[in-house]
């Protein structure tokens, strides 16, 4: 029988690889900055500073350096930039965040697969309505914005869980980019499928 102290040991080195094991997995520091420092702002900032502590979001994190800014549209380039919205609901600003980062795995990533992603898409979804709230009102921007919110599910069911992460997607199809997210909810397996084609994957 070990001694009671050597026990303790024992459970004090594996307590000690958990907490070091957890820390290698967890969101790269993250760089966060308020454009006015309003309060509003501010508390925008501790709710992502407090989802990057709650979820691991290493695999999902491309840029590090945030800005959040009343008033603006979410949008991911030059500087990933996210508005007030969702201050009240973690699980839609955890997806806003997993999308403008999607966006950037697509620029990071896949810049010279750009051109044959679009058309491949095009040529997969032929027709898709793109006016603002059924796209983004731009032709190659609706269709890259498959890939982005294709993306921005997958994530979240790594993050949420499947059904979370349906929830959301569903509410966002009723919110804005409705046939995009239609595309993406109703025909899952050809985009996954031209996705593979590119390796467009977290
Ligand atoms: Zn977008």
């Amino acid at each position: 029988m070990p001694k009671r102290k050597d026990m303790k040991k024992v459970l004090i080195v594996i307590a000690v690889a958990l907490a070091s094991s957890r820390t290698l997995a967890q969101t790269p520091k993250l760089n966060i900055k308020t454009r006015h420092g309003l309060p509003m702002e501010e508390q925008r900032k501790e709710q992502m500073e407090r989802l990057a502590r709650q979820y691991d979001l290493k695999k999902f994190t491309i840029t590090r350096d945030i800005m959040i800014e009343r008033g603006a549209m979410n949008h991911s380039y030059p500087l990933l930039t996210l508005n007030l919205r969702f201050l009240d609901n973690d699980d839609l600003a955890l997806s806003a965040y997993a999308h403008e980062q999607g966006h950037w795995v697509l620029m990071e990533r896949h810049r010279a697969d750009n051109p044959a992603l679009f058309q491949d898409l095009q040529r997969a979804f032929p027709n898709m309505e793109i006016q603002v709230l059924q796209g983004d009102g731009e032709l190659r921007s609706s269709y890259f914005h498959i890939a982005v919110c294709m993306l921005e599910w997958q994530a979240m069911e790594d993050l949420v869980g499947p059904e979370r992460a349906r929830k959301v997607i569903e509410w966002k199809q009723g919110d804005h980019y409705k046939s995009i997210y239609s595309t993406v909810l109703g025909r899952r397996e050809q985009v996954e499928a031209v996705l593979n084609r590119y390796g467009v994957k977290w």
